[in-house]
Parts: structure tokens; C-alpha cells; sequence
């Protein structure tokens, strides 16, 4: 599996992390697709307080060399207090049957605490050993820059936003380029739509017309043109062992430039809204 830098304290991190909100409820079945990855190379494992599977990432990670991970997980925006992201930070750590986390990401951003204090409880968690590294999640240009304008011993590491090929708006907002320039890794969830890319015929078809040419299926492509993006982590979910080695079969294509830019025109055709725009915000 490539490895590539993760942030500006210069970790590299699997070019592939491994989502975990809605697993299906096989819990045995969710377990062994996550460990197959870890076998086959992944290291980045991503999940959240409010997903409820952090228990199902411990028991995929135990015996693995903890050393050898990444584990991400993120608090909840009503927990951005100082006091309540420390005890939220303990809570995860407990769940998860972990001494620290790799990332802590702010979930999404909360406009009615002030992120000097919710940031000052992140880098305290750092000073403590508790997590490694301070991450956001669905923060826009502005949001983002007032975190880092705030940070004050360490520096941000990652936004975690939606992208996909028919969800590029972070291309055009601002937070692409910004965090490139930065060194600001770019998490790219729901790389598949949530699944919706499954549901639209035309855009299936589409993507398939590419997938032929290298013997892959449209959720394989769709991840490989991440893949194409620098500084981009794409994170898919998978709850089953099928689902799971397909995707991490992905990393092996390599997409033409003309193939490449053929899938990136499906945005203009097919566009999907990301969830933070109708997302109600804290
Ligand atoms: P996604 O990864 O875009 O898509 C997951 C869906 O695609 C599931 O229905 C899954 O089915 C299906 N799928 C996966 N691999 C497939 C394959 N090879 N062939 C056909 N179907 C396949 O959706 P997501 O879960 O929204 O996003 C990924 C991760 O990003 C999340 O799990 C979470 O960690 C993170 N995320 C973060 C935020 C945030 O606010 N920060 C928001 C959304 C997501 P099965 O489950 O049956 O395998």
C-alpha cells in the first residue's frame, strides 16, 4: 500500500483511510472487513463519538501494532467546551481501547462557543499525549481559517470535507487550494455519495464506460479519481468483506489524463449537493 505525507509534521499516513459511519449491523461481518484492510496495507481508520462504532473499530484493531496505525475520531460540536471536549476525548479513548488518538477532529463547526476555547482544549489534549494530532470536519474557508488563526502551539492538520466526483464544491470554495498551500491534509468523505452514486443510472453508466477499459467496477474508479488528487485521503465505508477489497484494489489503477478529465466533466452533468449545505448548523 502507497503511504503518503499526511500533514506538515511530515507522518505518512495509507493514500486510502477506511470510513465507519453506518456500518451495517453484521458487527462480525464489519470487523473482518476492517481487519482485511488492515492486512492489506490500510492504516488510517476513520470514526466519530456520535457514530457509535468505535467499539467496532477496538475490536477490528486489537492485536494490531497500535504504533503502526492511525486512528481518527471526532467530538461532537455540542461537546466543544473545554471541560466537555476533554471528558468527550476520554470517552472515545475508552471506547476505543486506546492510550491516544492519531486525530481529533471538531465534527462540525459550532458558532455559539468561541473556537479559541475549543481549540485550547485540543492542543491541551495534545500537550497531554491524549491525541497527536488537531483536525476539523465541515468547516469552510473562513471556519477553518479562524481555527488556525487561533492555534496557538500546534498547527491544524486536517479538514475532513465532502468530495467526490459529482461533489467538487470544495474545489471551487476555496478549501482545495487553501489547504494545498498550507499543508493542510484533505480528508475526502463520502467519496461514493453515501452510495447515491449507485442509484443514478446515467452517472453509473458513465463511470462504467471507464471501468471497462481497466477492468474495474464504477466504486473502484470513483475512488481512484481521489486517488488522482493530491493532498486527498479518500475515506469509503464498506461494511463487508466484498465491498472492502474492492475498493482497496482501487489504488492500483492508474487513470490516463483523458480518462481522468472525462470524469471530472460527470460534476457538471450529474452535480450532488454535499450534506453540509442542507446540514443544520450547530
Ligand atoms: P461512502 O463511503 O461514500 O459510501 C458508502 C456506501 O457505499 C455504503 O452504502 C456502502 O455499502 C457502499 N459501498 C461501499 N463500497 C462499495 C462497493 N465497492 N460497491 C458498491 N457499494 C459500495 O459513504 P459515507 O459512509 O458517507 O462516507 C465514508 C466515510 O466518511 C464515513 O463512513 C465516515 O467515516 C466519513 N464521513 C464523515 C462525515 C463528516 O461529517 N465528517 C460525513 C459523512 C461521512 P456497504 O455499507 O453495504 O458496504
Amino acid at each position: 500500500m502507497e503511504m503518503k505525507e499526511f500533514n506538515n509534521i511530515h507522518q505518512k499516513i495509507s493514500i486510502l483511510g477506511v470510513g465507519t459511519w453506518e456500518l451495517s449491523e453484521n458487527v462480525s461481518e464489519n470487523v473482518k472487513a476492517i481487519k482485511y484492510a488492515l492486512d492489506n496495507g490500510v492504516n488510517f481508520i476513520d470514526t466519530a463519538e456520535i457514530y457509535n462504532t468505535e467499539p467496532i473499530v477496538a475490536q477490528a484493531i486489537k492485536g494490531y501494532d497500535r504504533e503502526k496505525l492511525f486512528i481518527a475520531s471526532k467530538v461532537w460540536p455540542t461537546h466543544f467546551h473545554y471541560d466537555d471536549i476533554l471528558k468527550a476525548c476520554e470517552s472515545s479513548l475508552k471506547n476505543l481501547g486506546t492510550s491516544y488518538l492519531d486525530l481529533y477532529q471538531l465534527h462540525w463547526p459550532n458558532k455559539s462557543i468561541n473556537i479559541r476555547e475549543t481549540v485550547s482544549a485540543m492542543e491541551k489534549l495534545v500537550k497531554d499525549g491524549k491525541i497527536r494530532n488537531i483536525g476539523i470536519s465541515n468547516f469552510s474557508l473562513e471556519e477553518m481559517k479562524d481555527a488556525v488563526s487561533v492555534m496557538s502551539k500546534y498547527e491544524l492538520a486536517s479538514n475532513q470535507v465532502e468530495y467526490s466526483l459529482v461533489t467538487r464544491d470544495v474545489e471551487s470554495d476555496g478549501i482545495f487550494d487553501y489547504c494545498k498551500e498550507n499543508k493542510i491534509s484533505l480528508i475526502a468523505y463520502s467519496p461514493l455519495s453515501h452510495g447515491k452514486i449507485f442509484k443514478n443510472d446515467g452517472l453509473v453508466a458513465d463511470i462504467s464506460s471507464i471501468g471497462k477499459k481497466y477492468g474495474k467496477s464504477p466504486a473502484q474508479i470513483a475512488i481512484s479519481w481521489l486517488l488522482h488528487k493530491e493532498n486527498t485521503f479518500p475515506i469509503p465505508k464498506a461494511s463487508n468483506l466484498r465491498h472492502m477489497a474492492e475498493n482497496i484494489e482501487a489504488i492500483n489503477i492508474k487513470l490516463t489524463m483523458e480518462d481522468l478529465s472525462f470524469l471530472s466533466e460527470l460534476e457538471q452533468k450529474y452535480h450532488f449537493e454535499p450534506i453540509s449545505k442542507t446540514h443544520k448548523k450547530t
